[in-house]
C-alpha cells in the first residue's frame, strides 16, 4: 500500500518548486509564488480522478472527515452509524464535533452490515460513515438506499481504498461525502495530508472556509475577507501538497502493481481447503491494498498468524488483537477516558460499550489474517512469499 515505497524524482522537483520560491503555505503570497500553487493543483487533480466537482484538501484524513461532518452541518448529539472495525480516526472525527459514534457490526464484506445498520438508527441518526477498510468496500447501493429511505448522508471513509470502485464510481464518489488519507503509509502520500470530495456545492465551500478560520477566500488580501461563521485550522502545508501533486499521477501504476502482487498471494491460497476470502460486494472492484482471508476458527486464525510472523512473513496483521484498529481494545472509547471534561451530549448519548454486544463482528474478526500488499516486493519475492504463506497456512491446517 504505502506510496513512500516509491518515493521518487518527482516528489522531489515538486518539492524543490515549493522551496525555490519560498511560499510554503497554500495561501496568498501570489506575487511570489512564480506560479506554483500546489495545494490548489491537487484538488484539482483529486477532484478530477475521483470523477466528482469539487476536492478540499486537508492537514490529514482525520480532519477530512472531521472537516466533512461539520460541513454539512452535522453536530452536538447527532449520532454517527460506523463499523466495529476501522481505524480510530472514524470515532475522533465524530467525537470532535459533539457528535456520538454509533458502533454497528460488520459482515464477511468487512465492512458495515446494511442490516445492521437499519436497526440501529435513531430519530439522532444523521451519517452512515462506511469505512472501505484494506482496500475493499462496503455494500454501498444497499447503504445509500438505506440512507435515502430515512434521509441520512452517506459519507465514505476510503482511505484505505483509494482507487477502488463500486458500480465504475471511484470509491469516495459514490456517497454524498467521500474521503481520504495521504498519510505516510497510504497508497499515495503526502506525508501528512487528507482531502474530502463531493458534489455538494455548499458542502465543499463550508469545508473551504471551515477549515481555514472560516475565511471566506474572496479576493487576494487574506486580511479584508470576512468570515460568514466560526472556523478552525486543518489546512495542508505547500510542501505537503506538493508531494502529493506528484503521487497522484502515479495512483494507477501504484494499483497495478497491488493487483499484481495480490494477485500472485491470492492465487497461491485459492486451492488450500479452509482459507477461504472476503467478500467484495457486487459490482465493487478493489484497490488491491491487502489481501484479506478467512481460516475455519478464531484458534486457527490466531495460529496461522504466529506460524507466519515466526516464518519471517512480516506485513500479515490479526486486527482482532489489535489495538488499533478493533473495538474490543477501544479501551479510551468504552470508557471514555478525555483529557478534559467532554460535551454534555456526548456523555449522555454515547452508549454503553462495556456492555454492548458486537458478537456478530467477532465472528469475522477473529477469523481474518490481513496481508498488507507492498508496492516495493520484487517479481521473485511476491513468488517466495506466495508460495511460503501457503507452505506454513497448509501446515497450521493439518495439524
Ligand atoms: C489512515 C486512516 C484515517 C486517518 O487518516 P490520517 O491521515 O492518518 O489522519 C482514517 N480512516 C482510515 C480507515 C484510515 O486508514
Amino acid at each position: 500500500m504505502p506510496g513512500f515505497e516509491l518515493f521518487g524524482e518527482a516528489e522531489k522537483a515538486q518539492v524543490q518548486d515549493v522551496l525555490d520560491s519560498g511560499v510554503l503555505m497554500r495561501y496568498g503570497f501570489d506575487g511570489m509564488r512564480k506560479g506554483h500553487w500546489k495545494a490548489k493543483e491537487l484538488e484539482k487533480a483529486v477532484a478530477e480522478r475521483m470523477q466528482t466537482n469539487y476536492a478540499q484538501l486537508l492537514s490529514s484524513g482525520t480532519a477530512a472527515l472531521t472537516v466533512a461532518l461539520q460541513a454539512a452541518g452535522i453536530g452536538a448529539g447527532d449520532e454517527v452509524i460506523m463499523p466495529t472495525f476501522t481505524f480510530v480516526a472514524s470515532f475522533e472525527s465524530i467525537l470532535a464535533i459533539g457528535a456520538i459514534p454509533v458502533l454497528v457490526d460488520i459482515d464477511d464484506t468487512l465492512t458495515l452490515n446494511p442490516v445492521a445498520v437499519e436497526s440501529a438508527i435513531t430519530t439522532k441518526t444523521k451519517v452512515v460513515m462506511p469505512v472501505h477498510m484494506c482496500g475493499s468496500m462496503a455494500d454501498l447501493s444497499a447503504l445509500k438506499a438505506i440512507c435515502t429511505k430515512h434521509n441520512l448522508l452517506l459519507l465514505e471513509d476510503a482511505c484505505q481504498a483509494i482507487g477502488g470502485t463500486y458500480e465504475g464510481k471511484p470509491l469516495g464518489s459514490y456517497g454524498d461525502l467521500g474521503c481520504f488519507s495521504f498519510d505516510f503509509v497510504k497508497t499515495i502520500t503526502c506525508g501528512e495530508g487528507g482531502a474530502m470530495i463531493t458534489n455538494n456545492e455548499a458542502y465543499f465551500k463550508n469545508a473551504d472556509h471551515y477549515s481555514d478560520h472560516g475565511h471566506d477566500h474572496f479576493g487576494n488580501d487574506r486580511g479584508a475577507e470576512s468570515h460568514p461563521f466560526l472556523g478552525y485550522n486543518y489546512r495542508i502545508s505547500e510542501l505537503n501538497a506538493a508531494v502529493g501533486c506528484a503521487q497522484v499521477q502515479r495512483l494507477d501504476e501504484f494499483i497495478t502493481i497491488q493487483k499484481k502482487h495480490y494477485t500472485v498471494l491470492r492465487e497461491a491460497l485459492t486451492d488450500i481447503e479452509g482459507v477461504t476470502f472476503r467478500r467484495v460486494p457486487e459490482g465493487g472492484v478493489e484497490n488491491y491494498s491487502f489481501l484479506n482471508f478467512f481460516l475455519p476458527t478464531e484458534e486457527l486464525a490466531r495460529k496461522a498468524h504466529k506460524a507466519l510472523g515466526e516464518a519471517g512473513l512480516d506485513v500479515c496483521f490479526y486486527w482482532y488483537d489489535n489495538n488499533w484498529h478493533y473495538y474490543r481494545k477501544w479501551e479510551h472509547l468504552i470508557n471514555l477516558k478525555t483529557l478534559a471534561k467532554f460535551p454534555q451530549e456526548i456523555i449522555e448519548g454515547l452508549p454503553d460499550y462495556s456492555k454492548a454486544d458486537f458478537s456478530k463482528s467477532d465472528v469475522w474478526m477473529g477469523r481474518t489474517i490481513s496481508s498488507l500488499v507492498k508496492l516495493s516486493w520484487t517479481k521473485e519475492g511476491v513468488a517466495s512469499r506466495a508460495k511460503a504463506m501457503s507452505h506454513v497456512i497448509t501446515g497450521v491446517l493439518a495439524e
